[in-house]
């Protein structure tokens, strides 16, 4: 079947199926953390883990601060989520600004902890300098860093995709081959970048099986917090914001809780066209709030393990 058969079929399904009902709950679900920088950050942190632990998440990640600035504080909460929430927990780690060697001792610790899995990344330029450059006696870029965390242990990799292009990259082709580089280096797994439109995903898949890319693509999905937050985060990585969008979030700024069920109702249309498209992965950038992931596991026919 065509790429463009199976996307109207896919379409059709997406169209006709009654809302959200039942869904099998046939999905696997990761959740993305960021370190807490206070101690009641780090209670909100430790209550979405809680919630979100019973759905039985395949793995959670916590992000690496701009250029390594929350080496500890990363490690710290990875090494407990694994230990306390007994959850199998990943370690977002960049290269940028950093040698090799302090690169390696930060991955070393990991496995010495019995954390198997890294997010490995290039990471971006700090703020104020324009282009990124890699450090002098540092990893060149994700491709290079992959092979470095692989010499130092038989990690399981994942790694970013862009179905918007990288910012960085002179063309989507080229995107493709780096992110087919990064499973050839090693890579087990690609989380995306958030994007708002199924088709941008379906687009994104169909090209990368042209581009010989045969690993697993799990859609990013950014349940929206503050839409202002947002239209600045995409301005930075390239993604595009649906007009219809705005129109969604106009006068919300002061109510948080409606904005809150808008939000909700975006995403798990998003997720419920995705996978009537096929999609049965899906990773949350929860932004350390478990309640519109939940919702969303919720509304796909996830349930907590103990009540299956
Ligand atoms: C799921 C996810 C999690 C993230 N977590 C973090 C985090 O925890 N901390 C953080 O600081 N950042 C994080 N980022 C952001 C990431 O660091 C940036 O997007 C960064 O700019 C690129 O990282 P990368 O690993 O994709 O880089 P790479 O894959 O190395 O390169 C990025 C792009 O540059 C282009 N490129 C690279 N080398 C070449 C070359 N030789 N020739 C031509 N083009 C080239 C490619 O098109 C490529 O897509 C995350 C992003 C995603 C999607």
């Amino acid at each position: 079947m065509s790429p463009t058969v199976r996307q109207m079929r896919e379409a059709h399904l997406a169209l006709d199926t009654p809302l959200f009902s039942g869904l099998e709950g046939d999905i696997e679900v990761s959740f993305e953390f960021f370190p807490p920088k206070t101690d009641k950050m780090g209670e909100t942190l430790w209550n979405s883990v809680s919630t979100l632990a019973p759905l039985d998440p395949r793995f959670v990640s916590v992000t690496y601060g701009a250029g390594g600035s929350t080496r500890e504080r990363t490690h710290e909460q990875v090494v407990r989520i694994q230990k306390e929430a007994g959850i199998p927990a990943a370690a977002h780690l960049t290269c940028v600004a950093a040698t090799r060697e302090e690169v390696d001792t930060v991955a070393r610790h990991y496995w010495d902890e019995g954390i198997r899995h890294i997010v490995a990344l290039r990471g971006d330029a700090p703020d104020g300098q324009s282009g990124y450059a890699p450090h002098p006696g540092g990893y060149e870029n994700a491709i290079d860093l992959i092979a470095g965390l692989k010499r130092v242990g038989d990690f399981e990799i994942s790694v970013a995709a862009y179905p918007e292009v990288h910012p960085d990259s002179p063309n989507r082709q080229a995107d493709l081959d780096n992110l087919k580089a990064k499973f050839d280096a090693g890579a087990t797994r690609a989380i995306t970048q958030f994007f708002f439109e199924p088709e941008c995903f379906f687009d994104f898949r169909d090209q990368a099986v042209a581009a010989g890319i045969e690993g697993e693509i799990v859609p990013g999905i950014m349940p929206v917090m503050s839409f202002a937050a947002v239209q600045r985060m995409s301005g930075l990585c390239g993604t595009a914001i649906p007009a219809w969008m705005g129109g969604l979030f106009e006068g919300l700024d002061e109510k948080p809780e409606a904005r809150q069920l808008v939000s909700a109702t975006i995403a798990a249309e998003l997720c419920r066209r995705l996978y009537a498209g096929g999609v049965r992965q899906f990773h949350f950038y929860t932004l350390n709030r478990a309640e519109l992931s939940y919702a969303i596991c919720h509304m796909l026919g996830l349930r907590p393990k103990a009540q299956k």
